[in-house]
């Protein structure tokens, strides 16, 4: 699933440079170029990350930012400021934005910082307490998985990988990625390990109930949805 920038910056020059940036890792791009239409797009569609300009027609960008913020309080903001503007900077950051790039920014410098949010972003356990998909939830604070409200007793690998998987629901995590992220391993094991755990989970999330989340993409790897993939 690839991830996805809005980009609001009134300078078309800027914007384009910013689009083929953040396309040259991979990353979709929408482009804005006024407050207000800013706002409409944002209230009807969510993205990983948010680049926003300071100084933009109809609406600015400190308002903005207070618009988006009070409607999702988790994606990543980054402010595009000329270096001098001090104290739009900490009025934004009173707004909620995340992070600053100051005018004119180096590719490399601004690369680096969406990737990190990005990252960050995903690693949604630390942040979110409970996440649900169809009739299942889970709590990360008491550590209970609940399905159509019936308790799930799971062990604490069934339970990491259970956090991994839904992370991004219909996303297709390989044998290799959930080895790294689970099991601390960097390559494939080579051993049945990861289908034994799968299928403890299915077993336990999928069986008693009539809908199955847990669904396996042969020679790719297991993904979690309401829907087949
Ligand atoms: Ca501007």
């Amino acid at each position: 699933m690839s991830k996805t920038a809005l980009i609001i910056e009134d300078e078309t020059t800027l914007a384009e440079h910013l689009r083929s940036l953040l396309s040259s890792v991979g990353v979709e791009c929408n482009v804005v170029h006024d407050g207000a239409v800013a706002d409409d797009v944002t209230m009807h569609n969510s993205y990983d990350i948010i680049l926003l300009d300071l100084q933009l027609p109809s609406v600015g960008g400190i308002e903005l930012c207070k618009r988006i913020r009070s409607r999702d309080s988790n994606v990543p903001i980054i402010v595009l400021t000329a270096f001098s503007d001090l104290d739009s900077k900490m009025l934004a950051f009173d707004y909620g934005a995340d992070d600053f790039i100051s005018k004119p920014f180096h590719g490399i410098e601004l690369l680096a910082k969406v990737t990190v949010f990005l990252k960050r972003h995903y690693r949604q356990p630390d942040e979110v307490q409970t996440v649900h998909i169809a009739d299942l939830e889970i709590d990360y604070r008491t550590k209970n998985v609940i399905r159509g409200g019936k308790r799930i007793s799971l062990t604490p690998k069934e339970f990491s990988l259970l956090s991994v998987l839904i992370e991004q629901p219909g996303k297709i995590f390989s044998k290799t990625e959930l080895a790294r992220r689970v099991w601390n391993v960097g390559f494939d094991t080579g051993t049945n390990t990861i289908e034994v755990y799968v299928s403890l989970l299915r077993n336990k999330i999928d069986k008693p109930f009539g809908v199955k989340l847990i669904h396996t993409k042969p020679g790719f790897g297991y993904c979690i949805a309401e829907k087949e993939p």
